[in-house]
């Protein structure tokens, strides 16, 4: 099969011939593609009864209760835009605890009993499903006698219309629960703690003299890595196809030491499939809005703006289909896995985060008047705070198998999560600390300028890749998570922390006010203590470094290198009393999720293992015989020598891990996979390494795999 070449030379050609989407005037209005397949409020106000509007927009503004009585009329209009958009079906849209998400489709048409057939939407159908639960993972709250599970329309993220060539589907975002009532899914959860933020922010703001704003808001802009490769290759690589990453690969001899890709030109067939995926999100509501080449050979990166955090989460689950499902229409594949390619920087998803009211103000842009310094101040050093004492379960949160080839291996970011301030802010905030200044005498702090505080830099020009969560002028960046990875429990975990520290702030406050502490020095005060207490999460240097490694052992931080080290870090007594405290989750429904992760994790690592096994025997073995074979012929013997001590401890490698992978365990069981990270990680990565040997050394037409060379560089 000397299909090397061949494949090669079909991977680079390509021409848009029959997909091209054409170009289109975009002052004129009907070129405008931008939400039309959203039940948006502006259609909603076009299509819903005067009355029916404003109370639904009434309950969302304020985040209560739906009102039953508004779901038939809601049904009704939403069935009829969409018919008109040839939706046949809809489907109650959400995401289980698989980290995906879930669909099944129901056709709007009933029969009428005579042999005809009518369009039926009522508002119980729109307000609930009933999806066979017993095959979502629900970490033993489900036993599968009680399998049934509910969908509960979320009407704060608006229904969407999915195209396909043959026809369309009416999506509606949905939570997911059991009969009981547990949340089996990420959306439940994501709510839970905004509400619960909400809570804690405007009790703060009251107490900071704010007196309007109603609803505090979080809000995420998702920042999503991902790799193209030509299909060809995909469909040659079964480690690829069943693991998402490359099991095997010798490095290639140009990586991204160059740093000619980072924002480099696009390649045509890349822009054209980025303009494709693009305009489909567009349709969608899903404000993409950058896109450039990312580090590594191959990598490219999408974001959009940020949007409130549940319909931001959303949004992503469709970026990542979207993503997926439009490559092979430009003969690529995508992937999203954290580590397609040893040795090759991986993909995370940064997540932009900051806290807004509902009259539009940002509650971390320091802002240019005094008071709203004193907002900034006041929730910065909460979040400092909040980050500190849950370093870990945040931590936990970005742990999955592709993961810890990134956090703890030596790469962006690390594993102990630190914040960067900027310089600037820090100078601000150590000042604060040692007491510079009096805020009741305008002009005291010193050096810092204006009465209170210096207007802060709204985009602080320091940049620092190597933090895992970083200030960026008027937002945290958590970079830490996964490029494959659901925002759902990160920004629960984000928002329910920020609303317990907030919260505590609040009551220090609350306590020098009613002392007769000024409302500025009460601010000054807190901020100084909490900013004492916490500091040692604040970290500006290279987050890389080995020194930083020994620095943070010695502040007292985690270094949870590995994802069972990290996720007994949800479960622990204090973070289960965080949930519980904030009745963000039970319980139960925590223990649920880490069991959940944990089973994921075995189960993958599994699946890796034993497809390493396979490829190794069924096709690098082979070709390895066959390269030996003909050097033996030859009468080549140094060569052949050379040949047969590497196939010979090829051979001997495959099998321990043979063995490994046979021993009996549960992936659920923290035991078992620590095995598996201990025994069972070593002897793939020895069977690796000496594959990857072979690979520099067996003929090109003989080797079986397309090579990283190839897969990183044709484009
Ligand atoms: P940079 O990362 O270079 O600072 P941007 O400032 O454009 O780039 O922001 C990157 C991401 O952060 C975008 O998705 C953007 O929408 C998002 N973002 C900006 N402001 C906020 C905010 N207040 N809350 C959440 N995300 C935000
Ligand atoms: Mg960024």
């Amino acid at each position: 099969m000397t299909h090397s070449r061949q494949r090669n030379v079909s991977a680079a050609r390509w021409s848009a011939d029959d997909v091209a989407l054409g170009i289109d005037d975009l002052t004129r209005p009907q070129n405008q593609v931008f939400g039309v397949d959203v039940f948006s409020p502006a259609v909603q106000r076009q299509r819903l009864p005067k009355d029916v509007y404003k109370r639904l927009q009434r309950t969302l503004e304020r985040g209560e209760a739906l009102d039953v009585t508004l779901a038939d009329a809601v049904a009704s209009a939403m069935r009829d835009w969409a018919l008109e958009k040839g939706a046949s079906h809809y489907t109650h849209w959400f995401q289980p605890l698989t980290g995906s998400t879930a669909e099944k489709h129901d056709s709007f048409f009933g029969p009428t009993g005579d042999g005809g057939a009518i369009a039926e939407f009522s508002g119980k159908e729109l307000i609930q499903g009933e999806p066979d639960a017993s095959s979502f993972p629900s970490g033993g709250i489900r036993a599968t006698f009680e399998a049934r599970g509910y969908t509960a329309w979320d009407p704060t993220s608006p229904a969407f219309i999915l195209e396909n060539p043959n026809g369309a589907l009416l999506c509606i975002p949905t939570a997911f629960t059991s009969w009981t009532g547990e949340a089996l899914d990420t959306k439940i959860p994501l709510l839970r703690s905004m509400d619960v933020l909400s809570r804690s922010a405007i009790r703060a703001l009251r107490l900071l003299g704010d007196e309007d704003p109603q609803r505090v808001f979080t809000t995420i802009g998702a920042e999503q890595e991902y790799f193209l490769i030509d299909e060809q290759y995909y469909y040659e690589r079964p480690d690829l196809q069943i693991t998402g990453r490359t099991l095997f690969g010798s490095q290639p001899p140009k990586g991204h030491e160059l740093d000619d890709h980072y924002f480099g030109a696009i390649p045509e067939r890349v822009l054209a499939y980025m303009m494709d995926t693009e305009r489909q999100l567009q349709r969608l509501g899903v404000p993409v809005k950058t896109r450039h080449n990312e580090v590594a050979p191959g990598q490219y990166e999408l974001a959009p703006l940020f949007e409130t955090s549940n319909v931001a989460a959303d949004h992503q689950h469709l970026v990542m289909q979207v993503l997926e499902q439009t490559a092979p229409k430009y003969g690529l594949v995508c992937l999203l896995h954290e580590k397609p390619f040893a040795g090759v920087n991986g993909s995370g998803k940064h997540n932009n985060w900051s806290m807004g009211t509902d009259l539009g103000g940002n509650l971390l842009d320091p802002g240019d008047t005094p008071h709203s310094n004193l907002v900034f101040l006041f929730f910065c050093s909460a979040v400092i705070k909040a980050v500190n004492e849950h370093q870990g379960l945040l931590r936990a949160t970005a742990a999955n198998v592709g993961q810890d080839h990134r956090l703890g291996a030596n790469e962006a970011p690390p594993a102990i999560m630190s914040i960067f301030l900027g310089s600037e802010l820090e100078a601000v905030f150590d000042a604060i600390e040692a007491g510079e200044g009096d805020p009741s005498a305008p002009g005291s702090f010193l050096g810092l300028g204006t009465p209170v505080l210096p207007p802060l830099p709204r985009h602080s020009g320091d940049r620092n890749r190597t933090s895992p969560f970083a200030f960026t002028g008027n937002k945290f960046e958590f970079r830490a998570l996964g490029s494959s990875q659901s925002l759902g429990l990160t920004n629960t975990v984000l928002n329910t922390i920020a609303a317990e520290a907030i919260d505590a702030l609040a009551d220090e406050l609350e306590k020098k006010l009613d002392a007769g502490t000024e409302l500025a020095a009460g601010v000054t005060e807190v901020t100084s203590e909490t900013y004492k207490a916490n500091k040692r999460v604040v970290f500006g240097g290279d987050g890389y470094s080995q020194e930083w490694a020994d620095e943070a052992a010695e502040r007292g931080l985690l270094n949870l290198r590995n994802t069972p080290d990290a996720l007994p870090e949800i479960v622990t007594p204090k973070s289960i009393a965080l949930f519980e405290k904030y009745e963000v989750l039970s319980e139960r429904e925590v223990e649920a999720r880490y069991e959940v992760l944990l089973e994921q994790y075995g189960v993958k690592l599994n699946i890796e293992a034993e497809t390493a096994a396979h490829i190794a025997r069924t096709l690098i073995l082979p070709a390895a015989v066959s390269q030996l074979k003909v050097l033996q012929e030859t009468g080549l013997d140094a060569q052949a020598a050379e040949t047969k001590g590497l196939v010979d401890e090829f051979y001997e490698r495959v099998l321990k891990l043979e063995e490994l992978n046979r021993k009996p365990g549960e992936f659920s069981d923290m035991e078992h996979v620590r095995f598996q990270r201990d025994e069972v990680i070593p002897a793939m990565d020895a069977v690796r390494e000496t594959a990857d040997r072979l690979e520099r050394i067996i003929a090109d037409d003989l080797w079986p795999l397309p090579h990283y060379s190839e897969m990183l560089f044709i484009k």
